[in-house]
């Protein structure tokens, strides 16, 4: 073996990179094309569920992160945060983004401001890749793949739309399809439920995969255990791929009952905020697929140890970050972080996330996106694209 000698230029010494230091944080509360999402109380075009979030630095480098919470409680959040983030090394991304929440705690953690630290924590992963010059993913640990395969997640609707609606974007290209919420348990009609379900398989052809979302975190939720049961063993006959959120978000216990019986994987996930939320649910056994949201649960620093945690029990991890083209961004570098990451989630038909992009993301032949391999999240905001949805995108712009 050939030992490097002592004193010998094996590896050429890079300069030191200096720090790079906060001066702002801003956020641009998204209006007008909130998707849909079929909640007993529906969003209106005057709410704002999703903002965007820019972190400005003393070098002119801005990094983006996206936030899934109401934009007024964003802006509100981030006063709360700047004496912790004003002046913080931006190329720090994880120990910033610990000590957001660690000195936060007894204000309500794991709620608006956890949030809203997750999207400081994305732009912070951002311009730590943009200075150094690798891509999100590599600075994560690794790339172990260069596309993935999203899902197109749909709302559900009645049988005879439900094929129409699916087999339009199937003819756009997609080959995995998650139908979800809407009538589904909802109307209390377990004829409906399957006939939906039915119509979505015969809507996207046997080759393609389907998944099913009863959307059990929506308010009064009007189901329990049995029903869950029930409708997985009808879920089979339609090779779905894994039965998400169907029971009330704290119902562990069922959730762990549900997971030994069901003849298809449970997934679950998407509402818990914080990787300390996520050890009963792996050392109980409670999923079989995680799907932690990293536009809500701490960010990229956090949705990297919980992925690795579930890969460690057992438990797949996919990315439920789909609300911006940030969140997905963000899901995409995660996605070739982990060894097995085969899907990422990607609504159709989201102005969010196709409209404000100068490259808008699109699917190859096969139905799979490309996984940036430009420094940082490796996309970049169009800013007269983000201005349709957004009243002052210049104070966001601006450093
Ligand atoms: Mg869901």
């Amino acid at each position: 073996m050939n030992m490097p000698q002592p004193g010998s230029p094996q590896v050429a010494a890079r300069p030191s990179i200096p720090a790079v230091r906060i001066t702002a944080v801003r956020a641009a509360p998204l209006f007008g094309e909130s998707p849909k999402g079929g909640w007993s109380a529906e969003i209106k075009p005057e709410d704002s569920i999703h903002a965007i979030i820019a972190v400005h630095t003393d070098a002119g480098i801005t990094g983006y992160g996206s936030v899934f919470t109401d934009g007024r409680l964003a802006e509100a959040a981030l006063k709360v945060l700047e004496p912790l983030f004003l002046g913080e090394n931006a190329l720090e991304p994880e120990r910033v983004s610990e000590k957001l929440h660690q000195n936060t705690f007894w204000m309500g953690r794991g709620g608006t401001l956890t949030h809203t630290i997750s999207g400081i924590d994305i732009a912070l992963w951002d311009i730590l890749g943009k200075v150094t010059g690798l891509p999100v993913g590599r600075l994560l640990g690794g790339t172990y793949r260069q596309r993935v395969q999203p899902y197109c997640s749909l709302l559900m609707e009645e049988p005879a739309r439900m094929r129409d609606v699916v087999a339009d974007y199937r003819a756009k290209g997609f080959r995995a399809f998650k139908i979800g919420w809407g009538p589904f348990g909802r109307a209390q009609d377990v004829k409906l439920d399957e006939a939906i379900v039915r119509a979505a398989r015969e809507g996207i052809g046997a080759d393609a995969k389907l998944f099913v979302d009863a959307g059990a975190s929506d308010a009064l939720w009007p189901h329990g255990l049995k029903w869950a049961m029930r409708s997985a063993e009808m879920l089979k006959d339609y090779e779905v791929g894994w039965f998400e959120e169907a029971l009330r978000p704290d119902a562990i216990d069922d959730f762990c009952h549900l997971r030994r019986v069901s003849p298809v994987p449970i997934a679950g996930g998407e509402v818990l905020t914080r990787r300390q939320s996520f050890i009963p649910w792996l050392t109980r056994g409670a999923l079989d697929i995680v799907q932690p949201d990293v536009t809500k649960v701490g960010g990229i620093s956090e949705q990297r140890r919980i992925a690795w945690m579930a890969y460690d029990f057992g438990v797949k991890y996919i990315g439920h970050g789909w609300n911006t083209a940030l969140g997905v961004a963000a899901d995409l570098q995660l996605a070739t972080a982990f060894p097995d990451v085969d899907l990422v989630e990607f609504i159709g038909g989201s102005p969010y996330v196709d409209g404000i992009l100068a490259e808008p993301f699109t699917l190859d032949a096969e139905g799979y996106l490309s996984i940036p391999e430009k420094p940082g999240l490796g996309v970049e905001i169009d800013p007269d694209k983000l201005a349709r949805y957004t009243p002052d995108v210049r104070s966001l712009l601006a450093p």
